[in-house]
């Protein structure tokens, strides 16, 4: 558990952060990635895109068995969804941090789903859970060419 978190604490991780279609449709977009920029992650992939069944299925394939399942497939797929790989270190549980718990109505004040949303069908963001599913959900979701490698004029002035 230790080594995890300090090696969390001090390498560059990559995560799968989507705006789901009740984010786009309430026209939280800017406001959703807003919170990733100003915290200071790196956005290194970015697009609108309208889900296909077999991706969604896949995306959440660990979650086949739950009673929730078709209508989360639904869900996701009931209109464009936006796409991002956000980089930084302890980018992946910072990310969870940010976004707040799966029922919104427990989230914290201050999180997306504790400022933003109701419902846990509803909850308007997803973000990967660990840094392996970070990694196995940018391969899913984007081409190798959809991801860019950049340096933020801003670089030096967060990481020291
Ligand atoms: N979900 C749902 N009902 C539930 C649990 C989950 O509709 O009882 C949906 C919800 O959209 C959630 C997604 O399934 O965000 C994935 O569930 P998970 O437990 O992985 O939550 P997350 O990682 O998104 O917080
Ligand atoms: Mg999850």
């Amino acid at each position: 558990f230790l080594p995890h978190l300090v090696a969390s604490m001090t390498q560059v991780e990559t995560t799968y952060i989507m705006i789901k279609p009740d984010g786009v449709q309430r026209g939280l977009v800017g406001e959703i990635i807003t919170r990733f920029e100003k915290k200071g992650f790196k956005l290194s992939g970015l697009k609108l895109f309208q889900c296909p069944q077999d991706l969604a299925e896949e995306h959440y394939k660990d979650l086949k068995s739950k009673p929730f399942f078709p209508k989360l497939i639904e869900y996701i797929t009931s209109g464009p969804v936006v796409c991002m790989a956000w980089e930084g270190i302890g980018v992946v549980a910072s990310a969870r941090k940010l976004i707040g718990s799966t029922n919104p109505l427990q989230a914290e004040p201050g999180t997306i789903r504790g400022d933003l949303a109701v419902q846990t069908g509803r909850n308007v963001v997803h973000g990967s859970d660990s840094p392996e599913n970070g990694q196995r959900e940018i391969a899913l979701w984007f081409k190798e060419s959809e991801v860019c490698e950049w340096t933020p004029a801003q670089a030096p002035w967060l990481i020291e």
